[in-house]
């Protein structure tokens, strides 16, 4: 069967035991069968966030951007000042939620490739009081890694809120949520989390709990209010039924598979893999002769790689390197759309995997028109990978 490897930045490929989950016979929501795994993977979620006992996490069903949605919808209210780091695409549409929902956004914007660092967060959080700040531990269009712990530690020190979109992070970058002093941390199931799309996960601190408890107005949001969906959460962890809404029962039994898979790697382990395998893509990219968006490796991602085209190559070449074996995407920084491609290696993702992938953009490039030497690029992933 010749399928190609799915290599975008998510939905990505999942394992065999996630997607076997996901085709058992659905269980009522209340089935005490189901209680006990949906209350086992809330549990499950602390240690992978690196949260502590007291944090609470949601799992709802939706995509990423209702993880940020309810993020804002409970956390910040009218006429809240907040500062959005913006190092990309997912950092603007953080920005367009809060300004939805009544806050004074201003943003603190890096140019495609860039990154802010936590004592330009510093300096503008002495000029100005913020209740909340937001940031993208990895901004997807760029393929930007942020400082999460710099950056939360000079936003907390102000009593700022300090809310992180993980979607292309967790499971896969360091990340420590509690030690970090991060308030609300959220991703989605179908990146490094390793399930297929529908899920948005949110891990919210005490801190944060005890800002929404205190709100002046109400949460405008229906559906996105943790009104409704906390007594769930807790009646799930403490094995009884509840209901508010439906949830996304296959994707909660395939969730709890792939977090099992996580934690039994170990998450270092899983943070270290992930190191690795990108370390070998972007050694075989620079093998190619080609560049990176990110323009420090010091800020670069280790769940994506995002190349620049080589002079005579354009996004027309993906479909060679899809003919060829691997899926891949085009550019989603809207500054700079035209100029670089997305791969993404991230979740199960394995060093057979990411070889494939560079044969298959050897392929692709060379039948584009460019140069380069067969196997360049697989000889410097695999000095690389036998280093480790
Ligand atoms: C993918 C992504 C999102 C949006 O997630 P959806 O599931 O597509 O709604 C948000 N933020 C980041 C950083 C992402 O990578």
């Amino acid at each position: 069967m010749s399928r190609p490897l799915l290599m975008i930045p998510g939905p990505i490929e999942f394992s065999a035991e996630v997607l076997a989950a996901m085709g058992t016979p659905t269980l009522s929501h209340v089935d005490p069968a189901f209680i006990a795994v949906f209350g086992q993977v809330l549990a499950d979620l602390r240690p992978v966030f690196q949260a502590g006992a007291d944090y609470q996490p949601f799992v709802l069903a939706g995509s990423g951007t209702l993880a940020m949605d309810s993020a804002v919808a409970n956390v910040v209210e009218p006429g809240d000042r907040v500062l959005v780091v913006d190092t990309g695409y997912f950092s603007q549409r953080m920005a367009d939620i809060c300004r939805r929902y009544g806050a004074e956004v201003e943003l603190l914007t890096a140019a495609p490739g860039e990154t802010i660092s936590a004592e330009q967060v510093a300096a503008q959080c002495d000029q100005a009081h913020y209740d909340a700040i937001t940031m993208t531990h990895v901004d997807t269009s760029t393929g930007v890694l942020t400082d999460v712990q710099g950056m939360a530690h000079s936003a907390r020190q102000t009593g700022a809120l300090v809310i992180v979109d993980g979607v292309c992070a967790t499971a896969a970058e360091e990340m420590r949520q509690q030690e970090w002093g991060v308030d609300v941390y959220l991703t989605a199931s179908q990146k490094a989390m390793g399930v297929p799309p529908g899920l948005a996960l949110l891990m919210v601190s005490p801190t944060a709990l005890a800002k929404w408890r205190q709100r002046q107005t109400p949460v405008p949001s229906y559906y996105s209010d943790w009104n409704m969906w906390l007594p769930v959460m807790e009646a799930y962890e403490g094995k009884r039924p509840a209901y508010f809404a439906t949830p996304a029962v296959n994707l909660v039994m395939a969730l709890a598979v792939s977090v099992r898979q996580i934690l039994a790697e170990g998450m270092d382990a899983v943070f270290a893999r992930h190191r690795l395998l990108s370390d070998a893509v972007k050694a075989g990219i620079t093998a190619m002769g080609l560049g990176q968006v990110p323009t420090s490796p010091a800020h670069t991602a280790h769940t994506l790689t995002c190349p620049r085209y080589p002079q005579g190559v354009d996004a027309s070449f993906l479909p060679r390197v899809r003919a060829a074996g691997a899926i891949l995407a085009g550019g989603l920084h809207p500054q700079i759309k035209g100029e670089y491609f997305r791969i993404g290696h991230m979740g199960q993702v394995s060093r057979n995997d990411i070889l494939a992938t560079l044969a298959a953009i050897e392929t692709g490039l060379r039948q584009a028109g460019y140069a380069v030497e067969p196997g360049i690029s697989l000889a410097a992933a695999q000095a690389v990978l036998a280093a480790a």
